[in-house]
């Protein structure tokens, strides 16, 4: 659908515009007059808003419902939001991207740092995945398939419409071929191996192209190593260490699904042979190995999210210090251990400090080599410090 110019205007109380003309591109529901017809706007409209005496200060996404009750769009009041306008900024996430990669294989859009909020757009060659975040991307979704055909021409679109923030929007949870058909899991290159995945089989997700560079990092360090990557989902750790010169690679995961992912992309890139898919719990699995007193000369840890909502930071913070000392506990003298999370609940120095209690626990001292983010196609709104939320720390342990 297309806004018209008549937007319905959404005016802020008295002081409520400085965040906004600071360039934070969030307004909160407290923030608002909230009047009857502010009320009536119905969630994922697109507003003019304007400050308590009237002065515009742009077009943003809007829902009444929700805590952040706008997203600003555009400073630019007299934008006007259509299939085009998106169109326009979905080509511009692709060409940053072309620059910043060789290959089709990345996250296109990334929300708000991409200048969409509430859309996540990842790319696999001629197919995507899109992931609409709000009622707004929510009510678009054919202008943004437009905008897609337009700027990409997939011959495959997949809705992955599974995310928690759906549901504090009140959006209903589906995944689902909007266009083309599927056969088989999805091929994907990444640090120029090729990997696959399966976005819309059980596991919902596809390929977590946030971590490229530090599995090129790690890998890199993997020269005649016995590695062991913990979480390994589809391979993404293991498999890069695998070809660069690793002696042996264990992938452990309690998903079948995702091991079979690992392991078809182990062959793919002729490392089979040194290659070990293992069905594991892996807390269960990094006690009995530290239990055993085996050894390696790199562990990766990278889980999901232990920190799924604020309320569960305490009991989240200490499952990533156990990990860590465990993970410390089965690292050889001289050995390298990187440790992820991707809680966005958790801040940096606050893993940091997890990983630095894991390590004393283990009675282990070290170094930290380097302390990282996600790449380049998920860029971070220089106003929202806190999109940042993948966290990565490299150590090399004594
Ligand atoms: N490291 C991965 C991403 C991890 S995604 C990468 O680089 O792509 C989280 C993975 O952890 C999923 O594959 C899930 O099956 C697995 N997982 C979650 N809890 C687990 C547990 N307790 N034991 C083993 N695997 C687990």
């Amino acid at each position: 659908m297309t806004d018209t110019v008549k937007l319905p205007t959404i005016r802020l109380h008295a002081g409520r515009q400085k965040r906004v003309q600071h360039g934070h591109p969030w307004i909160y529901s407290n923030e608002v007059q909230m009047d009857q017809p502010a009320k009536a706007v119905p969630p994922g409209s697109a507003v003019r808003l304007v400050d308590a005496g009237g002065t515009p200060l742009g077009i943003a996404t809007f829902n009444p419902h929700t805590l952040i009750a706008a997203r600003l769009l555009t400073p630019d009041a007299g934008a006007v939001i259509d299939s085009a306008w998106l169109a326009e900024r979905l080509a511009r996430a692709v060409k940053l991207r072309e620059r910043l990669f060789d290959r089709p294989f990345y996250r296109v859009v990334h929300a708000e740092a991409d200048g969409l909020p509430g859309l996540i757009v990842d790319r696999y060659g001629d197919v995507v995945t899109v992931q609409a975040n709000s009622v707004f991307m929510d009510r678009r979704i054919d202008d943004i398939l437009a905008a897609l055909d337009a700027v990409i021409a997939p011959r495959a679109v997949i809705l992955r419409n599974d995310s928690t923030q759906r549901a504090l929007e009140g959006l209903a949870e589906e995944t689902r071929l909007a266009k083309g058909e599927l056969d088989g899991p999805l091929r994907l290159e990444e640090n120029g191996n090729a990997f696959f995945c399966d976005p819309l089989g059980g596991q919902k997700t596809g390929w977590f192209y946030d971590q490229r560079d530090n599995r090129a990092y790690i890998a890199a360090l993997c020269q005649g190593a016995r590695v062991i990557d913990f979480f390994s989902y589809n391979g993404g750790f293991a498999v890069t260490c695998a070809t660069r010169g690793a002696a042996s690679v264990v992938a452990v995961d309690r998903s079948q699904p995702a091991l079979d992912n690992a392991t078809r992309a182990a062959e793919a890139n002729g490392v089979a042979g040194i290659f070990e898919a293992r069905r594991a719990e892996a807390f269960q699995e990094l006690e009995r190995l530290a239990n055993a007193g085996e050894t390696f000369d790199v562990v990766i840890v990278d889980p999901p999210a232990f920190v799924k909502s604020k309320k569960d930071l305490a009991v989240g913070c200490r499952a990533y210090r156990k990990m860590t000392r465990l993970a410390a506990r089965i690292t050889a003298p001289g050995g390298f251990l990187l440790a992820a999370s991707c809680s966005h609940n958790v801040d940096p120095p606050t893993f940091a400090e997890q990983v630095a209690r894991g390590l004393v626990d283990a009675k282990r001292t070290g170094r930290i080599l380097r302390s990282s983010g996600a790449g380049a196609d998920h860029p971070v709104h220089p106003h929202l410090p806190e999109s940042a939320y993948l966290k990565a720390i490299t150590l090399q342990l004594d």
